[in-house]
């Protein structure tokens, strides 16, 4: 197996410190402002629209990472009604296509779609409209299959493209390329024709999914020429962050939570299967709220139904698998709750960003059990995890090429695991960090549980732990991922890391004497500070990916033969608790009778030690 990091180099330049593109003395400038009020509404651009806009517009390859809800739509739109052709766009689902169109053409924005499932005189009728002298249509959108199944389609962007009319290609969802993303489409990996057909049209990549890795394989598989990068904090401050120990008594708190803050007010519960959505909906309506349930063995018109009642606040729950979200617009949705473990942090980011989008305050609750993690890891194995509705078609992948896949799913999956246990640093700054962001967790101002929670915390000098960890990514070759490394460290005897025990020194087991949240927190410190880099592993044979550790020399130097210390905090109060002994559901009841705000959450504590081993 090779070991390829960063092989490929990567062509971008950073967009948002460049001054040029904001100006508004651009040759369209004017026109922009004009319709952007007349035909779109909006009073004035948003973050990055302007500047976005500016440099599609003159030409250059653009990738965008905005957040849900920032208004990518618009700085593809806009181009395509004062450009003259045709905008090819390129998004994953159908539904969420319809709701575009249905949008634009209210706007009197001329607008048609052509995907696998529409009648064959229906689709005849669009191709005899684009091969016209005058082609009406400003925007054509397609699904990904219909890039990589329609030769017909080819033969049309090709001719529109000879007479100067394929202004712009758009691939909207642009994540969906990359399997490190929530939501791969392996048909989003056969895009690069149209870069390859069409070298000098320009590509707009747009997506909320925004990891370097992601990013990466996104440029690398469009084939982006000096893509310009545009992305925006990732923060959303109106959004309160919790995480709440998952007891038995769960639905009774989800019950009393929602009395308490957001009384008939709207939101949407996640959970991971169809059988709970129903159960938590049920119970939900016995207590007195108007519930429903929605996921993916409804048949459409069942779902359609529930959506619509929901838009118009008919019912104000929805208890969902993450089938339910592509494409909801409902601005004044005030809680996103999470009856189990999210898949990933992309996921949950996403989730949760489906919250508050009209800016008003809203919680995002988490209700996490360790063994919620072992029931999400199995279903994962099995493949029958309900997919969000990106991933909806069937993977057509080779039995080793999906291992990897499995492997990436279970890797993300801990990460959520690692956030959901930490129960110290800012959630602002863990989410953020994984999309590559620094944030300062002193700009929380207390909206998150950990950082609301008035806890004393005492520094402890973790140098040692930390020298062992990166001598031990080192000897074991630096092709390993966190958790392989913290399973040696913690002295796992797993055949499978007992493999490389030889390799480990005499590290292996060091860290016995670590809590595993610990050890793990001392890790992540790394990564953080940079000791650590994870990088991408690709295997040639089927270019799938998973992450690995890497030793940065330049700094590790200083640690492993200098001066330089870690530190890192640890919560007073949470070692007082373990010494008392008190079970997570205890410590819930007690806390939340002396606090009823909502995040007067405690720690999610993992119940047992024996729990904690992964192997
Ligand atoms: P995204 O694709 O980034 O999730 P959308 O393009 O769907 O976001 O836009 C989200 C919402 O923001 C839409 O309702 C849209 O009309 C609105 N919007 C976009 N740009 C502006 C703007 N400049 N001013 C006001 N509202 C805007
Ligand atoms: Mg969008
Ligand atoms: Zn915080």
């Amino acid at each position: 197996e090779a070991v390829i990091s960063r092989v490929i180099e990567v062509n971008y330049i950073e967009g948002s410190k460049d001054t040029r593109w904001s100006r508004s003395d651009f040759p369209w400038s004017k026109k922009l402002e004009a319709n952007n009020k007349k035909v779109f509404g909006n009073h004035s651009f948003r973050p990055n629209q302007r500047e976005v806009i500016n440099a599609t517009m003159s030409g250059c390859d653009v990738f965008v990472l905005m957040p849900t809800g920032g208004g990518k739509s618009l700085t593809y739109q806009l181009p395509a009604l004062v450009c003259p052709g045709i905008t090819l766009v390129v998004s994953p689902l159908v539904s969420l296509i319809q709701d575009q169109i249905m949008h634009l053409l209210q706007a009197n924005i001329p607008a048609a779609y052509l995907s696998a499932s529409m009648e064959w005189n229906e689709q005849q009728e669009i191709f005899r409209e684009l091969n016209s002298g005058c082609c009406k249509y400003k925007l054509l959108y397609v699904t990904p299959e219909k890039v990589a199944k329609s030769d017909t389609l080819l033969r049309h962007l090709e001719s529109l493209h000879s007479r100067d009319s394929l202004s712009r290609i758009v691939i909207d969802e642009a994540h969906c390329v990359s399997q490190w993303g929530h939501d791969f489409r392996p048909d989003y990996q056969g895009l690069g024709i149209l870069k390859q057909k069409f070298p000098n049209t320009p590509v707009l990549a747009l997506t909320a999914t925004a990891t370097a890795s992601v990013k990466e394989d996104v440029v690398q598989a469009l084939g982006l020429v000096n893509c310009i990068v545009f992305r925006q904090s990732f923060n959303r401050p109106n959004l309160w962050y919790s995480v709440i120990p998952k007891t038995k008594k769960c639905l009774d708190d989800i019950d009393k939570f929602i009395k308490e803050n957001h009384f008939d007010e709207c939101g949407i519960i996640y959970c991971l299967s169809r059988m709970d959505c129903e159960k938590v909906a049920e119970k939900l309506q016995e207590c007195g709220h108007k519930a429903s349930f929605y996921h993916g063995s409804m048949d459409p018109q069942q779902r359609a139904f529930v959506q619509k009642q929901w838009s118009k606040d008919e019912i104000n729950i929805i208890c969902a698998t993450v089938a339910f979200g592509m494409g909801i617009n409902k601005p004044d949705v005030r809680f996103v709750i999470h009856h189990s473990l999210p898949k990933s942090i992309e996921g949950y980011h996403q989730e949760c960003g489906r919250a508050g989008r009209d800016g008003q305050r809203s919680s995002c609750v988490l209700y996490y059990s360790y063994s919620d993690y072992i029931r999400v890891k199995h279903m994962i194995s099995q493949g029958v995890v309900e997919q969000s509705t990106y991933a909806s078609v069937p993977r057509r992948n080779s039995n080793a090429s999906s291992d990897r896949v499995l492997e990436t799913n279970i890797e993300n999956l801990l990460r959520m695991v690692h956030y959901s246990e930490n129960d110290v640093d800012c959630r602002r700054l863990l989410q953020l960090l994984h999309f590559g962001e620094k944030f300062d967790g002193a700009n929380c101002s207390k909206t998150c549980d950990n950082c609301h929670r008035a806890l004393s915390y005492t520094e402890k000098d973790v140098t040692n732990a930390a020298r062992q960890l990166v001598e031990l990514v080192k000897s074991t070759g630096q092709q390993h991922s966190s958790s392989h490394i913290l399973e040696v460290y913690r002295g796992s005897l797993s055949q499978h890391v007992k493999k490389y025990r030889h390799d480990s020194l005499n590290l292996h087991g060091a860290g016995k004497h670590l809590a595993k949240g610990e050890a793990s927190r001392i890790l992540h410190h790394l990564v953080i500070e940079d000791f650590l880099r994870e990088d991408v592993k690709k295997s040639d044979l089927y270019g799938s990916l998973s992450s690995l550790l890497k030793v940065n020399e330049s700094k590790a130097q200083n640690l492993c033969f200098g001066s330089q210390k870690v530190f890192i905090r640890f919560p007073t109060s949470t070692k007082v608790a373990k010494q008392g002994k008190l079970s997570s559901a205890a410590k819930c009841s007690v806390l939340s009778e002396k606090m009823g705000s909502p995040l007067s959450a405690v720690p999610a504590q993992p119940q047992s030690e024996a729990d904690l081993n992964l192997s």
